[in-house]
């Protein structure tokens, strides 16, 4: 026996593990390893369970703690093809450079209304590596909540090519954008009137976006408590023979960045009916000409 060699032990276990090869990782770089399976389940279930305990919370915050959706859970076809062929990832590093991804695919089966699958994962090479938490649901609020840190470039990341791409928006700002959308949307979900356009319905609505910001009827400029500039966007629409107004509401950013661009970045978007809804977004200071996107 001798000190000059290798030693591997179970990072949850702590039992001597004798081959590199009999470890198991769940994620690349890193020296988080394991002798067997069960040990990986007992080292990630209490993390899991946090994870679950967020998800429950945010449920009842955007009231949809139970979806019919949620029975896609156990579809092997649906969840493999979100975990290798997702529409969107999102990478979150926290301060003690521990990663975290969100594979996120929009779904839309006949006769069934669209609805995410989000798989919350460490990765290993570019697939999930140990899942940490997955729900599926038809909220594109709380699909939004797992939009964490910054998007992956999927081209980039499926590819065998590891560059990085410069992103203009820093982690900083892309934290104070996320908490700025739900700050308004709490408010909004306080103006909202049960006789509008329900907020789970917002989604179908989605296409009003574009031309709501390419020619809008108005701009208005307002700073908020916080001191950012907010744009609100307004433009009248009629679907079948129903007339409702389109806002979006927009905040400035000032990039960091060499060419020193100003970016407008939509935080929350809807359709509304509702006089009194109008009216408390129809203020400000009006601006003229529009806006680069
Ligand atoms: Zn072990």
């Amino acid at each position: 026996m001798s000190f000059k060699k290798d030693f591997y032990f179970c990072y949850e276990c702590k039992n001597h593990v004798e081959n590199l090869e009999d470890l198991l990782f769940v994620e690349a770089d890193t020296s988080r390893s394991f002798c067997s399976e069960k040990c990986i389940e007992a080292y990630f279930t209490p993390i899991t369970n946090f994870y679950e305990s967020i998800e429950k919370k945010l449920r009842k915050k955007y009231a949809v703690e139970t979806e019919e959706c949620l029975e896609f859970l156990s579809d092997v076809t649906i969840m493999e093809k979100s975990m290798t062929a997702p529409d969107e990832i999102w990478h979150y590093e926290n301060s003690i450079n521990e990663n975290i991804y969100t594979f996120i695919n929009k779904v839309s089966i006949k006769e069934e209304r669209p609805f995410y699958v989000i798989i919350l994962c460490t990765i290993y090479d570019t697939y999930p590596g140990y899942v940490l938490l997955s729900t599926i649901t038809e909220s594109k609020f709380l699909m939004e909540e797992f939009r964490i840190g910054e998007e992956v470039n999927l081209a980039e990341h499926f590819s065998d090519d590891q560059e990085v791409e410069g992103i203009d928006i820093s982690t900083d700002e892309v934290e104070s954008i996320e908490q700025k959308k739900s700050e308004i949307l709490a408010s909004h979900i306080e103006l909202h009137s049960p006789a509008d356009i329900p907020v789970e319905s917002y989604e179908l609505y989605d296409e009003y976006i574009e031309a709501t910001m390419d020619s809008p009827d108005e701009i208005f400029k307002n700073k908020d408590k916080a001191g950012d500039t907010i744009y609100t966007y307004i433009k009248a629409f009629d679907k079948d023979g129903v007339s409702f107004f389109y806002f979006v509401l927009c905040m400035r950013i000032d990039s960091a960045s060499e060419d020193a661009q100003e970016l407008i970045i939509p935080i929350l978007n809807f359709p509304t009916v509702d006089g009194d809804l109008y009216k408390s977004y129809h203020q400000g200071e009006q601006v003229s000409g529009a806006l680069k996107n």
